[in-house]
Parts: structure tokens; sequence; C-alpha cells
């Protein structure tokens, strides 16, 4: 393919891609633009077969179900996207190499072309040969200068080379650890702070804290004030909650209308006390519906609380946390409960 008919098809897979972006949840963001411009292309079959099977479910896919296709099927892209970079790093790495040993060539035989002259210029008897070997002396200058400018050119083309490569891999590692749509971390990132917390000797403590938040009657507010309003809900609160902790504490959005809060060094009491922090905090939030004044009742949230017993597993905390936290719904909803 050329490289007119590579732009020509990204054009049209582009021009594919925007009206589907526009239609399901995400609209206009990177892992909507990632995973339409990836079903259009056509490419990978897994992902078509299982966003065709989705549609015919829903006919609008949400903000979750989108980020989850994207995690599934093209997060390993970013992987391979790394790898990639990596190769052209080190490919870019073997030019300069190249472009370096090159001019040390170059040099060296100027040093020696600079001997023979020293001794030609000693035997030279008239003006004319005394101008031919100068001329000849000039054109070696000429030709050595040429190729260190080359070098500094290649050198400082190689240095931009490199500066976007590195930001690309620091965007592309940020993004795989952060949620599109809060700006909170996943959690994939969350579970792997908490297992370098862990590891790190007792960061963790003897009175570590675990929340799990949970939106009230979310599926209501989605109902009666659509997906998109549900998403900017997702956010205020995202944000309340951010507010809120502070310091080492770690905040995630576990998934769908869920969020989970770390905090080390914390016990029950101090916990319970963040938590009713949050609650309140977003008891308070008023979010306004678009090309409109009026705000919807407020939106609750209800919290488990569980302080890690020593030696506990992971899978066992946040269990004990759930637990907790479907008691506060049990109990009336808009509530902390502390785990046994
Ligand atoms: P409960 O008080 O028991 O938690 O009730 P609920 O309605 O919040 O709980 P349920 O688990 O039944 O519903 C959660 C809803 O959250 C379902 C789903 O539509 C919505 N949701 C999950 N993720 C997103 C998202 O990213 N965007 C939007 N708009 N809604 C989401
Ligand atoms: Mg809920
Ligand atoms: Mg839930």
């Amino acid at each position: 393919m050329t490289e007119e008919e590579t732009t020509e098809r990204s054009a049209e897979i582009l021009r594919l891609a925007l009206p589907l972006m526009s239609k399901h949840a995400p609209g206009f963001q990177p892992v909507s633009y990632a995973l339409w411009y990836e079903y259009a292309h056509g490419g990978n079959g897994a992902l078509r077969t299982e966003v065709d099977e989705a549609l015919r479910g829903e006919e609008r896919l949400s903000w979750n179900r989108t980020q989850a296709l994207y995690q599934r099927h093209l997060l390993d892209g970013a992987e391979q996207a790394f790898t990639r970079a990596r190769a052209d790093l080190i490919s870019l790495l073997g030019k300069m190499q190249g472009s370096v040993k090159e001019a040390a060539t170059d040099t060296s035989e100027f040093t020696a072309t600079l001997d023979a002259f020293g001794e030609q210029l000693g035997r030279c008897g008239t003006v004319a040969e005394m101008q031919e070997r100068v001329d000849s002396i000039m054109g070696e200058v000429r030709r050595v200068n040429g190729s260190l400018q080359q070098l500094d050119g290649d050198l400082v083309s190689s240095r931009g080379e490199i500066q976007r490569l590195s930001d690309a891999l620091a965007k592309m590692r940020e993004e795989a650890d952060t949620d599109a749509l809060t700006g909170l971390r996943n959690r994939r990132a969350f579970d792997r702070e908490l297992a370098r917390l862990a590891g790190e000797g007792d960061a963790l403590g003897a009175s570590s804290c675990l929340l799990m938040v949970d939106i009230d009657h979310f599926k209501r507010v989605n109902d009666t004030c659509g997906h998109l309003f549900g998403d900017r809900v997702l956010q205020g609160v995202a944000r309340a909650i951010a507010a809120t902790v502070k310091g080492r504490d770690l905040v995630a959005r576990f998934g769908g209308e869920e969020f989970s809060v770390l905090l080390p060094g914390t016990d029950s009491a101090g916990a319970v006390c963040v938590a009713e922090q949050i609650r309140e905090a977003v008891s308070g939030i008023r979010i306004r519906r678009a090309q409109s004044e009026q705000t919807i009742a407020s939106v609750t949230v209800s919290v488990g609380v569980a302080q890690r017993a020593p030696g506990e597993s992971f899978d066992g905390w946040f269990e004990r946390a759930d637990k907790a936290l479907y008691k506060a719904k049990n109990n009336g909803r808009n509530r902390v409960e502390k785990a046994t």
C-alpha cells in the first residue's frame, strides 16, 4: 500500500468511526475513539464479534461496556505499542551509533590527510603546486565539516524522536492506569498499588482501612435523566471523594458506580469519620441538567468500612468491606456501616 492509500484508508475508517462514537455513551473520548476505530477498521475479529453481540442486547453501548471492551481487546494493543516503541528506540540508537561511527571514520581519515598535507607542503616547489594542495585540503575540510554537520543534525533529530517516544510511552502508561470518565485510578492501578504497599514491609500497618462506596439507586438516575447525565453524576461523586481524602490515601473507580478508598495507617474510627465526610460531601452535590436550571434530587452514597485484620488476604478484606456496604444498603442507604 502506498502512503497515500494508507492515508486514504485511515480517513475512510475515521469517517466510519465518527458516527459510531457520537452514538454511544462515552462520545468523543480517547477510549471510545480507539474502540470504534478498531471496529470500523475490521481487523480485530474478536472485538467485532463481541461488539456486534453487545449491540444486539443494547442499542447504545454504555460507558462501562465500552471501557470493558477496550480493556479486553485493546489494552493488549497498548502493550504491543509499547513493545513497538521500544523496538523503534533501539533501531534509532543503532542509527545514531552508525552516524557517530561514520563521523569518527571521517575525522580519523582527516587526521591522516592532514599529516600527508604537511609532508606534501614541504615538497612543494611552486606556488601553483601549493595552490593545488591547498585547494585539495579545503575540499577535505568541507567534506569532514559536512559529515560533522550531518552528525549534529542526526543527533538533534534523534533527540527529538526519543523525546516524542518517551512522551508517548508516559501517556500510554498513564492512560492504562486511569479511568477515563472520572480521571481516578482504575481498578487495575488500585490493585497494583495495594500490592505494592503490602510488599513494602508493613506500609499498610496494623491499622489500614478500606472503604467501598456505592451510589444509591443510580439506575434510577440513569433511567430518569439519561446515561450522559449519569456520567456527569459519576464525575461529580468522584470529585467529591477525591477532595475528601488526602496524603497517602488511594481512591479508585472500582467499577460501574462503585468506588474504593484505601486509608493506610487509619484505624476503624478514623475511617468511619472519613466515610461520613464522603457521604456528606456527596449528598451536598447538585448537578444541573444541560440547558436547564433544574437540578436533580440529591445523590447519596452508601459506604462499607473494613479495617484489615492481621494477615488477612486482600480478597477477605474486600469481601468484608462489601458485606458492610450491603449492610448500609439494607439499613436504608445514605449511610456508613462498619464490617464485623
Ligand atoms: P443500589 O442503591 O442498590 O446500589 O442501586 P443501584 O441502582 O445503584 O444499583 P444497581 O447495581 O442495580 O445499578 C447500578 C447502575 O449503575 C446500573 C448501570 O446502569 C449504572 N452504571 C454503571 N456504570 C455506569 C456508567 O459508567 N455510566 C452510567 N451512566 N451509568 C452506569
Ligand atoms: Mg448503586
Ligand atoms: Mg453497585
